[in-house]
């Protein structure tokens, strides 16, 4: 017999006990109201340990057990330990919920599950944003209802979900949405949603890119090879054979530059190729970019320097200076003839160093600014071609300075000129006391 039985039976043993000593020593009357007492006494105490029990069962779980006395302790103590481990098992759980539901927002990804009728049942955050969902108001709702882009709602009733769906966002103007729907466990299925609009942005600017090239190479192509038919077919006289080789030469000129504009934007952006940083003296690199201004311009401008303050400069003296090369080649080319062009530097208050280039030209209206350094990006083609520009030059000023984590500044006014400045930063500009090198002979200012 289990102790728990052993120890329930004490009690009645020792008033059945009592009762046969009382009725052997005062009779049958006292030996009943012994009886009586003791049984009385042993029914109050077990309904109250019932009472106990009764009040605590229907308490919320999480109260602990109450003790139990005499026969009533070991059950009371194992229904305790019983409770006990149930709700470790339960905070167990939670945990693991908890760091799940956490791990599902830090997701970068949307996350939304949904029962076999397509219910929603559990959404993260951003989910919800991607999907215009509103959790808890939304739970068991159909999804086909809640979502508003029909091609959403045509894939998730399709049952096929081999291939994930592209959609536009209709809460964020711009984004591209990819969304996969995957079956998991009894009938659930896992959707998980994904804003491409970046790799979408980066595609789009590959297929433009590409037909930019291939349109800019086919037009002198076209006009070459149009002359080699006509060479071949045709007797020409000397002069106009000496005229078609000659426009034949400046379109081949005009692809080669468009080539080599294309390599160096191309190793600029290459991660093979790590910035070769090496302090140089700007002095010198300013007075032979002012020699080439003059031979490019060819006396039909003013070129004018001012410089500052002589200066070290940490960095690619062949990227920059091939920079500032195109900032003064546009300057010219956007400047009529008689115009001025000033290529201005000095080492600011802040230790930042300044190149700008300042000419009097045709200047840009400011709606063109901004988009100034786009690859191809150019205000008027037919200008910028017949003076022999790639619609490169500024994309390749712009990956330069950005390589030397320097900024382009550009002021413009139409008819009245413009200046484009490169920010250098402090702690790639070092002033020194004298101009360095070929600098000591250079006057501060020069001109045409
Ligand atoms: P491009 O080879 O056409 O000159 P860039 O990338 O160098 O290409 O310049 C982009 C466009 O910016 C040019 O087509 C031109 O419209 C404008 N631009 C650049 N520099 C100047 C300038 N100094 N004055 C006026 N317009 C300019």
């Amino acid at each position: 017999m289990s102790p728990v039985v052993l120890r329930g039976l004490a009690a009645p043993a020792v008033v059945a006990a009592l009762t046969a000593v009382a009725a052997l020593a005062f009779g049958a009357g006292t030996a009943i109201a012994v009886l009586a007492t003791g049984s009385g006494a042993i029914i109050a105490f077990h309904v109250w340990q019932l009472a106990r029990l009764e009040r605590w069962a229907s308490e919320p779980q999480d109260v602990d057990a109450p003790e139990g006395h005499a026969s009533w302790r070991e059950p009371m103590a194992a229904l305790y330990r019983r409770v006990r481990a149930r709700q470790l098992h339960q905070a167990d759980l939670a945990a693991t919920i908890e760091r799940f539901r956490r791990a599902a927002e830090a997701l970068p990804d949307g996350m939304l599950i949904m029962d076999s009728a397509n219910r929603v049942q559990w959404a993260n955050q951003r989910a919800q944003m991607h999907l215009g969902l509103d959790l808890p108001r939304d739970i068991g709702a159909a999804l086909a209802n809640l979502a508003r882009q029909p091609v959403l709602v045509r894939y998730v009733d399709s049952e096929a979900y081999n291939e994930s769906v592209v959609f536009d966002s209709q809460r964020e103007p711009g984004a591209t949405l990819s969304v996969q729907i995957v079956p998991f466990g009894i009938e659930e299925k896992l959707l998980i949603s994904r804003d491409i609009s970046r790799l979408e942005a980066v595609a789009r600017m590959r297929r433009d890119f590409i037909a930019n090239v291939s349109h800019e190479l086919k037009t002198p192509l076209t006009v070459v090879t149009g002359f080699v038919e006509t060479l071949q077919d045709l007797e020409l006289e000397p002069h106009q054979r000496r005229r078609y080789l000659q426009l034949m030469q400046e379109q081949a000129r005009n692809m080669q530059r468009l080539v080599d504009d294309l390599l160096t934007l191309s190793s600029l952006e290459s991660e093979q190729n790590p910035l070769a940083d090496t302090p140089f003296a700007v002095v010198p690199l300013l007075l032979a970019l002012s020699a080439d201004a003059k031979a490019l311009s060819a006396g039909r401008h003013t070129i004018a320097l001012d410089i500052g303050h002589a200066a070290m400069v940490t960095g690619s003296r062949d990227e920059l200076a091939s920079a500032f090369g195109n900032l003064i080649s546009n300057a010219i080319r956007y400047t009529p003839d008689g115009g001025t062009i000033t290529l201005h530097w000095q080492v600011a208050a802040d230790g930042t160093g300044e190149f700008a280039v300042e000419d009097t030209g045709i200047g840009i209206a400011p709606e063109h600014v901004p988009r100034l350094t786009e690859r191809f990006y150019r205000v008027d083609r037919s200008r910028s071609r017949a003076s022999g520009g790639t619609g490169l030059g500024l994309a390749i000023v712009k990956h330069v300075l950005l390589r030397h984590q320097a900024e382009l500044d550009v002021m413009s006014e139409i008819a009245r000129g413009s200046t484009f400045t490169a920010h250098l930063p402090a702690k790639r500009v070092r002033r020194v006391a004298e101009p360095e090198g070929a600098a000591q002979a250079a006057p501060a200012s020069t001109s045409n």
